[in-house]
């Protein structure tokens, strides 16, 4: 909670600031709606949940004096409102075995330690977990998976760089079906230099996962990196043409943050929020709470 607030201090700053300029000693009229709005988008929320937000602010006040403090109540609330819906944890559904979690995004979102986090996660539940080693492209992302496997004691299957994402998919899932796992985690490459590439990987990974077990993967998570910003918005499109999304991860907002983009997603996707990554670090994954968010992104 700490970390979120920080690392969102710049939008809620910016954002502050431009209520309290706004609405001090002004009344609530058109021009100072816009601004308002402007200030919204500005700050990521996206234009639905701008006009949204503003039209809530002006209903009953509109052409009165406002103090800027009821503003980011109200805003705050708005937010939270568009939040709550989205805010849905992540539940592994014990009669899948493993329950097979897909993790998709562009290179550097934070996948691969977003596995590391969740695999321990699951390990302090009492777990096993497995995880494959599918972004194949980049002997880093193998080797770095390979550590935090080592780290939170979870067997991780690996082959050469280059070698096939999807077969190596398919023997970890009959790995971990035979190892008795409880949950297989699969990283995969996210390489959006290369969009049809990237595609035709995912789409063959899902469909050699579902001739291994129909139902699988049981959750395909993507993972969002908060400082793109609009960015992500163009990458759900991507990603859910290529392989279904069922949840996401937002993850660094414990840097330069500009997190509004998460309720602008929540406005026009409606995709659950499962957790948010705050920091490098094993523990440093949350669920995500609309209300802390809200009152993060007000200040
Ligand atoms: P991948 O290419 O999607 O697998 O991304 P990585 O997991 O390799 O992460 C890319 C970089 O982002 C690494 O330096 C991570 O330590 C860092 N990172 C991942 N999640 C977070 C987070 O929540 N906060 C911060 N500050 N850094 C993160």
């Amino acid at each position: 909670w700490q970390r979120l607030t920080h690392g969102m201090r710049r939008t809620s700053s910016s954002l502050s600031e431009s209520v309290t300029n706004l609405f001090t000693k002004r009344k609530l009229d058109a021009a100072t709606l816009e601004d308002l709005e402007d200030a919204l988008v500005q700050a990521d929320l996206g234009v639905q949940t701008a006009m949204q937000i503003t039209k809530a602010i002006s209903a009953g006040r509109y052409d009165k004096e406002i103090a800027p403090d009821e503003v980011k109540a109200i805003l705050a609330s708005e937010v939270e409102k568009t939040l709550a819906p989205v805010a849905v944890p992540l539940t592994l559904d014990r009669s899948k075995k493993p329950f097979v979690i897909l993790m998709i995004g562009v290179n550097g979102a934070g996948k691969t330690t977003t596995i590391g986090k969740l695999a321990q996660k699951f390990r302090h539940q009492g777990l096993t977990v497995m995880l494959a080693a599918g972004d194949t492209f980049r002997a880093a992302a193998i080797e770095q998976l390979k550590v935090w496997g080592e780290r939170v004691g979870a067997p991780v299957l690996a082959r050469e760089q280059g070698a096939d994402a999807a077969g190596l998919a398919f023997d970890a899932l009959q790995q971990a079906k035979a190892n008795g796992s409880d949950v297989l985690l699969i990283d995969t490459a996210g390489r959006l230099q290369n969009k049809a590439g990237l595609m035709s990987e995912l789409e063959k990974i899902v469909r050699v996962i579902k001739k291994f077990d129909d139902t699988a993967p049981h959750a395909t998570l993507l993972v969002l990196d908060a400082t793109v910003g609009q960015n992500a918005m163009s990458q759900v499109e991507l990603f859910q043409k290529a392989a279904g999304v069922t949840g996401l991860v937002m993850t660094k907002l414990d840097g330069t943050a500009r997190g509004g983009i998460l309720v602008a997603l929540a406005a026009k996707f409606g995709l659950p929020v499962h957790f948010i990554g705050v920091g490098e670090g094993v523990e440093d994954l949350e669920p995500f709470d609309a209300r802390d968010f809200a009152r993060a992104i007000v200040g």
